[in-house]
């Protein structure tokens, strides 16, 4: 057992719960429903070209105060510039096709297979933490419906925190709030920059959970390890697996590098 990790934190979004095939999967049923009259791969490649310059912006001072509060207005601009690029500019469109995206996925979200048994291994053991990137609204309700909270001695939401990984004063925070000392936190995350590299950077031990065959960037600071289903976190650590069959892992599918 590694004596020296008192406390393990988590992201949440596709290291414990599987929300890019949530997203996706709400996405392309709530652009269906919506009968644009264009053929569904070509709205969802729409919203996905949106996506890959409106991620960047909602960043900045137009967009950024008001995402931290609430996913709704950075939604319903997502879909009105996806429906432009359609040639089907409407704002009603555009709202209504957001909200029902927005129920979907929360309805479609679940947790990886293998996620509530390695909470339930950890907790008691270890101060345990959630440190999670997105809206308020948004992620406490992914809290809410995944059903974890209890799990957690801390959790972390950039929207309430006004900053997000990989901004060394959230690790900061994180740590400051179980008592321990750098080198005794581990985080395990999805996102090679935001989660192992702002971990690292904030002296912390990390492992990069690679569930999709994402290349390495071969940047530094790098992970202490590199996994691809929660089980090893325990392996790691030193401490046993938890009880019973061991659940598989989800089918893979390309990678992409428009997760959170
Ligand atoms: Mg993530």
């Amino acid at each position: 057992m590694k004596q020296n990790i008192k406390a393990v934190c988590f992201d949440l979004d596709d290291t414990l719960c599987a929300y890019w095939d949530a997203s996706r999967k709400a996405l392309w049923q709530a652009l269906d429903e919506a009968e644009l009259g264009v053929d569904p791969q070509r709205a969802f490649d729409a919203w996905k070209s949106v996506f890959q310059t409106f991620s960047k912006e909602v960043k900045t001072d137009r967009w950024y105060e008001r995402y931290l509060v609430s996913g709704e207005p950075t939604r319903t601009e997502h879909l009105r510039r996806t429906l432009r690029l359609l040639d089907r500019e409407d704002e009603r469109l555009a709202k209504s096709i957001a909200a029902r995206y927005a129920e979907l996925r929360n309805e479609y979200l679940e947790l990886f297979p293998e996620a509530k048994q390695t909470l339930q291994q950890l907790k008691g053991r270890y101060c345990m933490c959630l440190i999670t990137n997105g809206p308020a609204d948004i992620q406490r309700q992914e809290v809410e419906t995944l059903g974890i909270k209890g799990f957690f001695d801390h959790i972390l939401i950039e929207g309430e925190m006004k900053l997000g990984k990989p901004d060394a004063a959230i690790f900061e925070a994180a740590r400051t709030g179980c008592g321990y000392e750098a080198h005794e936190m581990l985080f395990v995350g999805n996102a090679f920059e935001q989660d192992v590299q702002g971990a690292k950077n904030a002296g912390w031990h990390a492992l990069w959970l690679n569930r999709v065959d994402t290349q390495n960037p071969g940047t530094y600071p790098q992970p202490d390890a590199e996994i691809t289903h929660l089980f090893e976190v325990c392996d790691w650590l030193g401490i046993e697996r938890p009880p019973g069959p061991e659940p598989p892992l989800p089918p893979k599918h390309a990678a992409d590098n428009w997760r959170r």
